[in-house]
């Protein structure tokens, strides 16, 4: 079955008493057991049903069913945020003593939980430069809990090979954590690229417009742990659990998302060709340009679209500040992947609170622009920008 057919499909675990279309919102803290020794079954783990909205809900198990069937993973945890997804798919392979080998070009908060969070509970974090063979190979040993890295990096718009990571992290029985928020997992296969584990903010593209936050775990089941520990552990003990509300609201973004997409990145590409052209414009930075440096490996791995964000470059930083404030329909705002364009000066708000010095270590500059861009006429984008550059 194609995916956009899968995406809004029915098939709920049980059937539903009046025939719903949509699934229901079990908006309840807890369920009650037939006896004492299903009671106990559920409890111990022997039957998987859910016993308390922390651990599993049946709305939320319908969004995981669906994101399972779309990437034919092996299990699928949904969060309350990605954050919360980063963390649970660290935690479960982590623990004082380890290493966690990635980049410094990640996003902000990731950098935060790696470096401070996770450092406090002695986990080490080693940043090396993931497009080097070399630099990887001499980073992964045999304390390595995990290999994670964003594939497309932001701001920067880096591509790694995922090939090379894998058969480095493989090599020593390491698994592949990707972030993959910046390509919808439906538009490529995660598990024959090597990735073992996907992590996304469903708050982007899957929530249908930044309706709700939202963090999912695509787990091809390569490493059991995964599966075990955040199952009959980190669910109980962390608390991260996506509720019933936001899985509702994600579950009809998803069977939204192939067309938003299809209109949000075809908007990018073009936007992306056109500012081109524009002289205050001093640099356009998106994959999906013929002679962007990872044209070709982003295409290969990800498929024939490069997503809905690209970054500009503007002379200086006063440029680029007044840029923001110039602007008059794309919105001022984080966030990715809304239905609205957003634009962002992301060396002082993102990164604002990183010293100068080690933005420029991650390759964060004061001229840069990151635009996500959303479902309106791609003429009143460019216009907008366009009046927005002028000196
Ligand atoms: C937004 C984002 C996150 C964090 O997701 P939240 O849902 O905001 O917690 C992690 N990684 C990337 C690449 C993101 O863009």
């Amino acid at each position: 079955m194609e995916k956009q057919t899968i995406a809004t499909s029915t098939n709920y675990q049980k059937p539903d008493a009046y025939g719903a279309l949509s699934m229901p919102v079990y908006h309840c803290a807890s369920f009650e057991f037939g006896s004492a020794k299903n009671m106990s079954d559920v409890f111990c783990g022997r039957v998987l049903d859910p016993e308390y909205s922390r651990i599993m809900n049946p709305t939320v198990t319908f969004f995981e069913e669906r994101v399972k069937s779309l990437t034919d993973a092996s299990n699928v945890f949904a969060f309350n945020c990605g954050m919360a997804a980063i963390t649970n798919a660290i935690m479960a392979v982590a623990k004082a003593g380890t290493n966690i080998v990635t980049s410094n070009h990640l996003f902000g908060n990731t950098v935060s939980l790696f470096r401070n969070t996770l450092g406090n509970f002695g986990v080490e974090v080693r940043e090396v430069n993931l497009l080097e063979e070399e630099s990887v190979r001499n980073a992964v040993d045999e304390k390595t809990c995990a290999l994670f890295f964003e594939i497309i990096t932001n701001p920067q718009m880096e591509v790694a090979d995922v090939g090379m990571l894998a058969d480095v992290a493989h090599s020593h029985n390491v698994p592949v954590i990707a972030d993959t928020t910046l390509i919808p997992f439906t538009e490529f296969d995660g598990r024959s690229l090597g990735m073992d584990v996907q992590v996304v903010s469903s708050t982007k593209y899957v929530s249908g417009g930044a309706t709700s936050l939202g963090g999912l775990v695509i787990d091809y089941g390569t490493f059991p742990v995964f599966n075990r520990r955040i199952r009959y552990e980190l669910l109980f003990n962390l608390g991260g659990y996506m509720t019933p509300h936001a899985a509702y609201m994600q579950t009809v973004g998803l069977e939204s998302l192939d067309a938003r997409y299809r209109v949000q990145s075809s908007n990018a590409l073009e936007l992306a060709t056109r500012l081109q052209k524009v002289p205050q414009i001093k640099r356009v930075n998106y994959t999906g340009l013929p002679d962007n440096p990872f044209y070709e490996i982003a295409k290969r791995q990800y498929g024939n679209t490069s997503g809905a964000m690209l970054t500009i470059d503007l002379a200086d930083k006063a440029s680029a500040l007044r840029f923001i404030d110039r602007l008059k329909v794309i919105h001022r705002a984080s966030n990715l992947f809304d239905n609205r364009s957003l634009a962002i000066h992301t060396a002082s708000t993102i990164f604002g609170t990183f010293s100068g010095s080690q933005r420029r270590a991650m390759d964060v500059l004061d001229t840069t622009i990151r635009i996500s861009v959303g479902l309106e006429h791609v003429d009143d984008l460019y216009e907008d920008i366009v009046q927005a550059v002028q000196e």
